[in-house]
């Protein structure tokens, strides 16, 4: 059993060797998915039953936040949240963090652990895209700002 297993697992590090450059296109490009997900801003009715979906953000709101103009009884929420990119995004950055996974193994396990510079460089190199998408969406910022945008713009023009 443990012998098809790191069979395995040799497999697919030769694999994953041999397709690094399409791995890694492949890797950004599921991340930039997610972020266009997120700047969609598609707002859903909360109740399942009326599952309103729309762009516009209703005029109506009550202490929930806007009001949704189907039913007008429940409120909308973004489709994808901020938070939820969040997590997408830094549980790509997770998986390819040989340095942090090392240091959760026992010392049993990092005894045992087989991989050499070579897969730990592979590894770096597919964080190292994950880092790159992170710090350019840098979409809590924009976020904000395209938030108040319109607010701002009233605030000046009524002084
Ligand atoms: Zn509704």
């Amino acid at each position: 059993m443990e012998v098809n297993v790191e069979g395995c697992m040799a497999q697919e590090h030769a694999s994953l060797k041999r397709n690094q450059g399409a791995a890694r296109n492949q890797l950004e490009k599921l991340m930039r998915n997610y972020i266009s997900k997120y700047y969609k801003f598609s707002l859903q009715c909360e109740d399942v039953g009326c599952a309103y979906q729309t762009r516009k953000m209703p005029l109506l709101f009550s202490s929930g936040g806007p009001v949704c103009p189907a039913c007008r009884n429940s409120n909308l929420q973004l489709e994808y949240s901020e938070a939820q990119l969040y997590t997408q995004l830094a549980y790509f950055q997770n998986i390819f963090d040989f340095s942090k996974a090392e240091n959760n193994l026992s010392k049993e396990e990092k005894g045992s652990l087989q991989a050499g510079k070579e897969e730990k460089e592979l590894y770096d190199r597919m964080k190292i895209s994950t880092d790159k998408i992170l710090s350019k969406s840098a979409y809590g910022i924009v976020n904000l700002s395209t938030l108040f945008e319109g607010l701002f713009q009233q605030d000046s023009s009524s002084f």
